[in-house]
């Protein structure tokens, strides 16, 4: 590949970026007003469970949202720093097929695949 082609990629991965991370926000905002004005009154105790595991849904999302928003503005610096695309964990480069589908990842497909084996080894666990 020539600079110039890694450079049109570079500069397509960081459009991709960007107009996620404004959906992103979007949603973020939208979620978190959302939880904060809960102020309803409910008048039985399914209303109340229904809305308690909604709330606990919208707040997966939003925590997710935010993660995912971190890695995003964490791939716009690589972008800046020239070293985008490697992997955190190796230092490998994650392939172009990889960035195309998540720009924002950070782990090639084999570190990905043993961060997976190992949250499935121990469901609860943390990562150190
Ligand atoms: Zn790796």
């Amino acid at each position: 590949m020539t600079i110039r082609q890694r450079d049109e990629l570079l500069k397509k991965w960081k459009n991709q970026l960007l107009t996620r991370k404004e959906t992103l926000l979007t949603e973020v905002k939208r979620d978190t007003d959302a939880l904060m004005n809960d102020e309803h009154q409910f008048t039985d105790a399914v209303d109340m469970a229904s809305a308690e595991t909604e709330k606990s849904l919208a707040f997966g999302k939003n925590n997710r949202d935010r993660q995912t928003l971190e890695q995003i503005d964490a791939a716009l610096k690589k972008i800046d720093a020239g070293n985008f695309g490697e992997c955190v964990q190796c230092d490998e480069l994650i392939s172009d097929a990889r960035l195309d589908a998540a720009p924002f990842t950070t782990l090639c497909i084999d570190c990905q695949t043993e961060l997976e084996s190992e949250k499935q080894r121990y469901p609860s666990g943390r990562n150190p």
